[in-house]
């Protein structure tokens, strides 16, 4: 255990501005707070935030953040209040003592539905400053190095894979890389202890065998260097236990043939001679093709720059070598921790750092639930990065399986929204093609635009499927809304009144909505009926004149998933595995019907019916024609939009009378418009899904049997 002195000093080592008193207070403070009580190693409780405040203390941190790791569990563990710490130590450790204190609430293993919005709420906590979280990591970081005191298998098991979940790869998020792989060892050791055990065992070997290889190697690099007059410090070590272990199972291949086990830092003084001793390195070895990154003109999310590259090295072996400089190093150990050292380094580059949060900030308001916020999150915390660049240059970095789509939300929201295509190193790629490191990407955008659902089944960022889902809520929204004004329309039609928007401004709080729209939409939806509203708007209205009963549409909820963008492929035949599909919105072609597919770069195929009017314009372009067909068996459950052309009576109950016709035959309506009003005739375009062309024709014969139907055709283009 640090002793009060040594701690004290250890700050003041790197901080002789630091607060003395102020420490000395919060270490006397905390040890009478937590008094007799014991940890589960028996050690006094109060050696466990000392040692946290001496974690910190290694990487260098803030008197304020010592503080608060002094602190960080008396408003838990023991009776002490938050207005107490306020009244001893101000606004700002209490602030800082109250978020760990939080987070430590926070279960982040508990049940699925529940992890969700645990994790939301933490990183809301931590959100304020990262300060909190490091005190938080360092907290964690100690208790996993006293884990194997707790007698609970079960529970042990449980921190760990917490630790490997969602702690490593926060530590990791903030650049502090010695944490982040100190808790991964601990948590790899309590997961899989023995494997571990056996990867030890198998670099022991390996290093007795080479005898020294790691010395020799770095004597040789040296000397080359010299030799070309660049004066650097090595370092040579071997990759982490846990590094070795996931290279393993992420390639298959086994420990002999995992060459890059030693990894070696060259630390220069400028950052041009790091250029230069890259030359020099490459110059000496054979390099080993798709191991150089330069991370320095490019940097990691965490700001962390370096140049890597692997060489057949001395002694033939091969070996990975980072090349940077003192200051690279600093941010590369320490993270986000080195921002905090002096208060004078709190700089521009926070904001950097803060970004990827902000990004999860800003998904976490617009999922519709944790459950969509957790998918995304996990996705954000787990993929490795891929860079790519504007036409201008600018980088823009993206979650590994990234697509153009991503791209074009990562640039901005109404890029995204709009992009019709792309352009990636000169060549016009589909939107779904995955995206590589350095690839030049220009998106290609088209006014009046919008997202296709389709898109969802391949994005890979968060910000970018979320953007979707939010588009396609709005628009099932206006669907919906339509169709409750044209029922709401018709039914005070019926009643002798005019509809406007304002005649259900005095019922707003009746149905607990905010605006017109929202009971237009909710009619639309059908959870509430256009008779309801109508009473509710004139509570003293005796019987319809008509007596009819307006039958509500039947409208689903989820026409995406089974809707002519649907996500669900239709069996197609004639066409290339992976091929993006679209049903033309034009003729909304069914199974049954005889069709042809048109390929457009970048969109993937449209499929038309034969006699659509719009295939003239394709006629001088017959390369892009496709011969497809629907695949005959049958096996498609998924239901097809058919448009219809209709024209109706425009009397009482007709409305009411068509959708029934198509209700009783199981078409289900996803959209309808009134094209064209006269005083006898309404002309609607009506969308049907059906499962094919029988039973479209079905339909289509059953509403020419009905009287107010004056005429139905298939919409042609
Ligand atoms: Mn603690």
């Amino acid at each position: 255990m640090i002793r009060q002195f040594e701690l004290v000093e250890k700050v003041k080592a790197y901080d002789p501005s630091a607060d003395e008193d102020l420490l000395n207070r919060a270490y006397v403070f905390a040890m009478k707070a937590h008094g007799s009580q014991r940890r589960a190693s028996g050690d006094p409780y109060f050696s466990h935030p000392i040692e946290v405040a001496g974690i910190l203390g290694d990487m260098k941190l803030d008197a304020a953040t010592i503080v608060t790791a002094l602190l960080h569990d008396v408003i838990e563990d023991t009776d002490t209040s938050l207005d107490e710490i306020e009244a001893q130590f101000g606004k700002e450790i209490a602030r800082f003592v109250d978020g760990v204190t939080k987070l430590s609430r926070i279960e982040l293993q508990s049940e699925h539905t529940k992890q969700a919005e645990n994790f939301r709420k933490f990183l809301l906590a931590m959100s304020d400053d990262l300060r909190v979280l490091l005190v938080k990591l360092a907290d964690r970081l100690h208790n996993m190095r006293t884990l194997s005191h707790i007698p609970d298998p079960e529970r042990r098991r449980r921190v760990a894979l917490e630790t490997m979940d969602i702690y490593a790869p926060l530590a990791e998020r903030i650049g502090v890389r010695r944490m982040k792989e100190e808790l991964e060892d601990l948590a790899f050791a309590e997961l899989h202890p023995e494997a571990r055990d056996s990867i030890k065992a198998r670099l022991a070997f390996l290093r007795e065998s080479g005898d020294d290889a790691i010395e020799r190697i770095i004597a040789e690099l040296k000397e080359v260097l010299a030799k070309a007059g660049i004066p650097a410090e090595i370092t040579g070590r071997e990759k982490t236990l846990y590094s070795v272990w996931r290279k393993m199972q992420g390639r298959n291949i086994s420990f002999e043939q995992l060459a890059d086990v030693m990894a070696f830092r060259v630390f220069v003084n400028e950052l041009d001679t790091c250029y230069r001793a890259l030359g020099v390195i490459h110059q000496h070895y054979p390099m080993v093709p798709g191991r150089f990154k330069d991370y320095i003109s490019t940097p990691k999310p965490n700001n962390y720059r370096s140049l890597h590259t692997g060489v057949i090295g001395p002694l033939k072996k091969r070996v990975e070598i980072q090349i940077r400089t003192g200051e690279m190093n600093e941010v590369a150990e320490r993270g986000v921790a080195a921002h905090w050292t002096y208060k004078q380094h709190i700089s521009s580059t926070e904001g950097r750092q803060y970004r990827w949060l902000q990004e999860l900030l800003d998904i976490l308001e617009h999922a519709a639930g944790p459950e969509e916020f957790l998918e995304h999150t996990k996705l954000e915390m787990y993929n490795h990065q891929v860079f790519c660049f504007t036409p201008k240059g600018d980088l823009i970095s993206l979650p590994r399986r990234a697509t153009p789509v991503d791209f074009a939300y990562a640039v901005h929201s109404d890029i995204g929204n709009t992009c019709v295509g792309a352009n990636v190193n000169g060549r016009i790629v589909p939107l779904r093609t995955e995206l590589h490191n350095g690839d030049q990407v220009e998106i290609i955008t088209s006014k009046g635009q919008t997202p296709s659902p389709l898109w969802e089944t391949f994005v890979a960022t968060g910000k970018a499927r979320s953007r979707i889902r939010r588009f396609i809520r709005s628009q099932e929204r206006t669907q919906y809304t339509d169709l409750g004004r044209a029922i709401l329309e018709k039914i005070f039609r019926q009643e002798g009144y005019e509809f406007a928007d304002k005649s259900l401004l005095g019922v707003l709080k009746t149905f607990r909505c905010a605006g017109a729209e929202d009971i237009q939409a909710k009619v639309g939806e059908g959870t509430l009926t256009g008779l309801e509203v109508f009473a509710a708007v004139f509570p003293g209205h005796k019987g319809g004149r008509s007596g009819s009963k307006i039958i509500p549409f039947s409208l689903r909820r989820s026409q995406r998933a089974t809707g002519r963008d649907g996500a669900n492929p239709v069996p197609i035949r004639g066409l290339i595995a992976g091929m993006a599909l679209h049903y033309a919105n034009c003729c909304h072609p069914i199974p049954g019907d005889r069709i042809v597919g048109i390929m457009t770069t970048g969109k993937g195929v449209t499929i038309h019916t034969i006699d659509c009017e719009s295939l003239q314009s394709f006629g001088d372009t017959p390369e892009r024609w496709l011969d497809v067909a629907w695949d005959a068996d049958g096996s498609d459950a998924a239901n097809h939009t058919a448009r219809l052309e209709v024209v109706v009576a425009n009397e009482p109950g007709s409305l009411g009378r068509l959708s029934g016709v198509i209700g009783n035959n199981l078409g289900n309506i996803s959209n309808l418009k009134i094209t064209l009003r006269s005083p006898d005739f309404f002309n609607l375009v009506i969308d049907v899904e059906v499962s094919d062309l029988k039973h479209l024709s079905n339909i289509v014969a059953a509403l020419r049997a009905t009287p107010q139907v004056n005429s139905v055709e298939r919409a042609r283009g």
